[in-house]
């Protein structure tokens, strides 16, 4: 597509469309205007000086660099999410062998009440035992006074 074939205001600085601001090295906003001269680059839009041909050397495409300057946010936003992501997984890593450190101590104590419990249990078991032993030693005691007496 060439200027040619374009309406005046498609290359003149009024349609700036959604081009961003840009100044020159003069600090005025620069044109954006489009290549006239026959060639590869006839009809691409770029910034120039607004004091052409007085012009303090500012030169910018207006299509291709700011493509390249999109994808390159996007490539810095992607490592950037990437770091935060390897961050992230390093410290759940270092909390998942923290909580497998409380886990194994949590074992241990499970174990621990668990060998305390068996003992709680046979002291309980071997302290009926002795009151059984008690109570038939006092009753066998009782039939022999008893049995004692009557004869
Ligand atoms: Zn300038």
């Amino acid at each position: 597509m060439s200027c040619h074939s374009q309406s005046f205001s498609g290359c003149s600085s009024r349609s700036r469309g959604s081009y961003p601001e840009v100044k020159c090295y003069h600090g005025e906003i620069a044109l954006l205007r489009c290549v006239k001269h026959n060639g590869p680059t006839m009809g691409k839009k770029f910034f120039g000086c607004a004091y052409w041909p007085k012009t303090c050397g500012f030169f910018k495409w207006a299509d291709y660099p700011d493509d390249i300057r999109e994808l390159q946010m996007l490539v810095f936003e992607k490592d950037t999410k990437i770091a935060e992501l390897e961050m992230e997984k390093d410290f759940l890593q270092d909390k998942v062998k923290e909580l497998k450190g409380q886990n194994v101590y949590l074992q241990d104590q499970v174990e621990e009440l668990g060998i305390e419990n068996t003992e709680t249990v046979l002291a309980i078991y071997s302290a009926r035992a002795d009151r059984k032993l008690i109570v038939s030693l006092a009753l066998s005691w009782v039939l022999f006074t008893v049995v004692f007496f009557m004869y």
